[in-house]
């Protein structure tokens, strides 16, 4: 057994702290600096690239230790906590120069990514969230919470991967689980979020009285548990936090995680940021609050035609009046992030700058209120426009700032220079003294001057000595008179003291010391004051991000020329004309883009598409996508015209991102992703399958389209987008109603194929993958094989086809030989399975393992 070494006093102290806190870097605080020990100390020091030093370097074992600048602490801080830790702050509880013995020390807050509150630490336009599962007995309950701007929501399900979906989508910064949870599903959770994990014991005793009306007892539990956590790491004034806002999952169109990210609709597959997302290109918000907005509705489409029909409206009312548009961006940029100030305010972190900025805020209300008047005096002629809100301008709250606060007021509390004059009468005493007293010492100069005879003396003040007036040594040497008292030699000046110059110092230092410890108070009187109105300013700030968010519509539908849609319930109804992907559009320009119609006639709601590699087929679904997800958001849609269903969800399979993280192979995870969106699909339901089938060998991948197509035509009936590269699958149009046709079409021209991006009814009749594999500049010998090669799997296909074999292109006559005799053998045997089948009663993923078998036996 190692030697137990003797720790120092000090060292138990920490040690013992430390051992509550294993899993944070304990920033222990010594005089002005926050020390970090032992393996603490090793791994911050990479972490953070500040120098590891050791306490008692001669000792036998010397300490590990780092330490970073208290008065730069926040920096540090926020920078491991981006590195995925957590920071408990342990202060010195007493004063150092008064204690007996050790120094009282105790940990006073713990930073953790989900609930850091620095400035800086969050980027401005996004939201923090602290997550919360609890697993009850009839479900998973959800809450998350931003402690930054106040939200906290609540939700529940009854199934895991919804769970998960939500988990996902709200992208928490660190999630905190009900310790019940069986290890098998926090390793998937783990797997599928990156972020953050606490387990928690679920906590039954009420804690907190959160705003909630009715909650049942899971949703207290959950509740609960999250306030226990918050609890054990020290953020317990909650009073900004807003009623919890309970919402069903159904209530908002349904994306799962792989539909948000394949779409990147907030954050692109390649980066994981914003940039290149949907948007990203659609935020043009100007306050900060709009941006959180817009993500929020982005996460959440509406379902309701009445609410949608609301915002589209608004949107209309202000395309209609460009220059209040101009006018009310540029008064929207004037307001600063008034949710999250309001937070500041309340939790009393906020400085002299946070509530000159509200003010600012404030100030620029009737601006906006004005705006909104000429419109809505416009808009009363028309019997279809509702008129805007107008917002609450706080007038006594900004009026009371305004006579408090000075103009500019600087950072600091606790340096003066933060009250108004007139506000106080007693600091208005002090500063008549501090500024007499200046008059009284350029008086005294001039005295002493006149009655000395010494010109060049001069009254003075240093921070160690106080006043003093100086006499240069060469005077001071024939200099005689009883005031004055010797205080300070310098090298070149000999400094003095008199009575008057005492008396005069008292007042001066007395008032300035007196005047900012009142000019404190007063700060903080009329900080609480603002708190009064913490619920009141909240719904402000939700109206202002509410109206940057239309106006932000507004812009974008006018200036890219985007299109109110018909709303309708009728999702088999979808007609767009010309429309356009938002972002390629961009990416390309508008003249090099080629608009794409889309309808369904004859209730064909089923569309096949198919047309070679690079000539849309992806971007045409995923602007259909865009399409339904912008109109239901409430913005106008890029087309010339939209009539468009509400879609209750959407699934998507598109291009080939593999899962890599769950280990699964492409196909398989294609499999799954398939299997709950035929499972969870509905008639009102957008489905986008991008060659389903093609991870799998030719005659499988072809078996497994052809059935999930039937699947859906028969049983699911959603509005559904399937781009297959089995030609073959193009004649379903015939023996089933809802499938249409349609094709991206491209031209041979010279031996060379030209992309038309258009999209036209009607099967495509070619594959192009050699012309595809030309323009990527393969080798000429090996183009022309492939050219020779096609043509002979072309004219087999053809010979095959023609002597009533099924229908194959890429196999040649003796191989479709041999399989014909298999599939002879075993057809009967098939045949007979599939009578006795009851299809109704299957479910797709055993439909699937039908298909296997059968074709296992062929
Ligand atoms: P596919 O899915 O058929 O392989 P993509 O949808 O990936 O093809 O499109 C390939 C490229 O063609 C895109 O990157 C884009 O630049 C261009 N493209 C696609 N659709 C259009 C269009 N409608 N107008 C202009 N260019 C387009």
């Amino acid at each position: 057994m190692a030697k137990k070494t003797k720790q120092t006093p000090m060292m138990e102290q920490y040690l013992k702290i430390k051992e509550s806190y294993p899993d944070a870097f304990l920033f222990y605080r010594l005089g002005d600096f926050y020390e970090l020990f032992h393996e603490d100390a090793i791994q911050a020091s990479k972490i953070l690239e500040i120098t590891l030093t050791s306490r008692n370097k001669n000792a036998d074992n010397p300490i590990p230790m780092c330490g970073v600048p208290y008065h730069s602490s926040t920096e540090y801080i926020k920078r491991l906590i981006e590195a995925g830790y957590k920071v408990a702050i342990c202060e010195q509880m007493e004063d150092p120069k008064q204690a007996k013995g050790m120094v009282k020390r105790e940990v006073v807050r713990v930073v953790t990514p989900g609930t850091i509150l620095e400035d800086d630490a969050i980027p401005t336009k996004e939201n923090n969230y602290l997550a919360c599962i609890h697993i009850g007995d009839n479900g998973y309950y959800l809450s998350y919470i931003d402690i930054s701007t106040g939200e906290l929501y609540l939700t529940k399900t009854t199934i895991w991967n919804q769970l998960v979906n939500e988990v996902k989508g709200i992208n928490p910064s660190e999630v905190v689980i009900d310790s019940k949870i069986d290890s098998e599903l926090l390793e998937k959770l783990k797997q599928h979020l990156g972020s953050f994990f606490t387990l928690f014991e679920s906590n039954h005793e009420i804690t907190h009285s959160w705003k909630i009306a009715e909650p049942t007892n899971d949703e207290l539990i959950n509740l609960n548990m999250l306030y226990g956590y918050l609890e054990s790491i020290y953020i317990t004034n909650l009073e900004h936090i807003k009623e919890v806002e309970r919402y069903e999952l159904s209530s908002y169109m349904q994306m799962n995680y792989y539909a948000k990210s394949q779409l990147e609709l907030t954050r692109s597959l390649r980066s994981q940021k914003k940039k290149g997302s949907l948007l990203d290109l659609i935020d043009k918000t100007k306050t900060a609050m709009g941006g959180r907005k817009l993500h929020q509705w982005l996460d959440k489409p509406l379902l309701d035609m009445n609410d949608l029909t609301d915002r589209h409206q608004k949107v209309e009312n202000l395309m209609g009046f460009y220059f209040e548009r101009v006018d009310l961006m540029d008064s929207l940029s004037q307001i600063y992030d008034l949710e999250r100030l309001v937070t500041k305010i309340s939790l009393g972190n906020a400085t002299a700058r946070d509530l000159n900025q509200l003010r600012n805020s404030l100030q620029g209300i009737p601006r906006i209120n004005k705006i909104l008047e000429v419109i809505n005096n416009h808009l009363a002629h028309d019997v279809n426009s509702t008129s805007f809100k107008l917002l609450d301008e706080y007038k006594p709250l900004l009026e009371y700032v305004d006579s408090v606060l000075v103009d500019d007021p600087p950072i600091s509390i606790t340096e003066g220079n933060i009250i108004k004059d007139k506000v106080n009468e007693q600091l208005d005493t002090y500063r008549d003294a501090l500024e007499n007293g200046q008059k009284w010492l350029s008086e005294l100069q001039k005295r002493e001057r006149e009655q000395t005879g010494l010109k060049t003396l001069k009254v003075g003040y240093n921070k160690v000595f106080g006043y003093y007036i100086e006499i240069s040594r060469l005077q001071a040497a024939n200099f005689n008179d009883d005031r004055y008292i010797r205080k300070q030699t310098l090298t070149n000046a000999e400094r003095y003291i008199t009575e008057e110059l005492k008396e005069i110092e008292a007042t001066i230092l007395g008032a300035q010391e007196k005047s900012t410890s009142l000019e404190y108070d007063l700060f903080i009187v009329l900080r609480e004051h603002v708190a009064k109105y913490v619920s009141g300013l909240q719904e402000l700030a939700h109206e202002v991000a509410t109206l940057d968010v239309l106006v932000n519509f507004a812009n974008i539908s006018e200036s890219e020329d985007y299109v109110r849609a018909e709303l309708t319930h009728e999702a088999k109804s979808i007609e767009l004309e010309d429309s356009r992907h938002p972002v390629v559009e961009s990416l390309i320009g508008k003249a090099n883009f080629v608009p794409n119609s889309l309808s369904s006639d004859d209730d064909r709601s089923l569309f096949l598409l198919t047309g070679p590699n690079m000539s849309g087929k992806s971007t045409f679904m995923r602007q259909i996508a865009f399409c339904v997800i912008l109109n239901q958001i409430g913005c106008f849609v890029p087309a010339k015209r939209a009539k468009l269903p509400i879609i209750d969800k959407i699934f998507t399979r598109i291009g080939s991102s593999d899962d890599t993280t769950s280990g699964q192979s492409t196909f398989m995870v294609e499999m799954m992703e398939t299997n709950v969106a035929l499972e969870e699909a509905t008639e009102n339901s957008l489905l986008l399958f991008d060659e389903i089938g093609r991870g799998t060998a030719t005659f499988d991948g072809m078996a497994l389209a052809e059935a999930i197509i039937k699947y859906i035509a028969k049983n699911v009936k959603a509005l559904t987008i399937f781009s297959t590269h089995y030609h073959e699958l193009t004649e379903l149009d015939k023996t089933i109603d809802e499938v249409k046709n349609i094709h991206v079409g491209a031209q041979e021209y010279d031996g060379n194929l030209i992309f038309l991006h258009k999209v036209l009814d009607g099967p495509a009749d070619k594959s192009y993958g050699i012309h595809v594999a030309k323009l990527a500049g393969l080798p000429e010998s090996v183009l022309e094989e492939s050219q020779e090669i096609l043509v002979e799997l072309e004219t087999n296909a053809k010979n095959l086809r023609e002597s009533g074999a099924v229908q194959l292109d890429l196999f040649d006559e003796r191989e479709a030989e041999v399989i014909q005799e298999v599939v002879t053998d075993n057809i009967q045997s098939i045949v007979d399975d599939l009578r006795s089948l009851n299809i109704n009663q299957m479910t797709p993923i055993e439909a699937m393992q039908k298909l296997y078998e059968w074709n296992q036996e062929l």
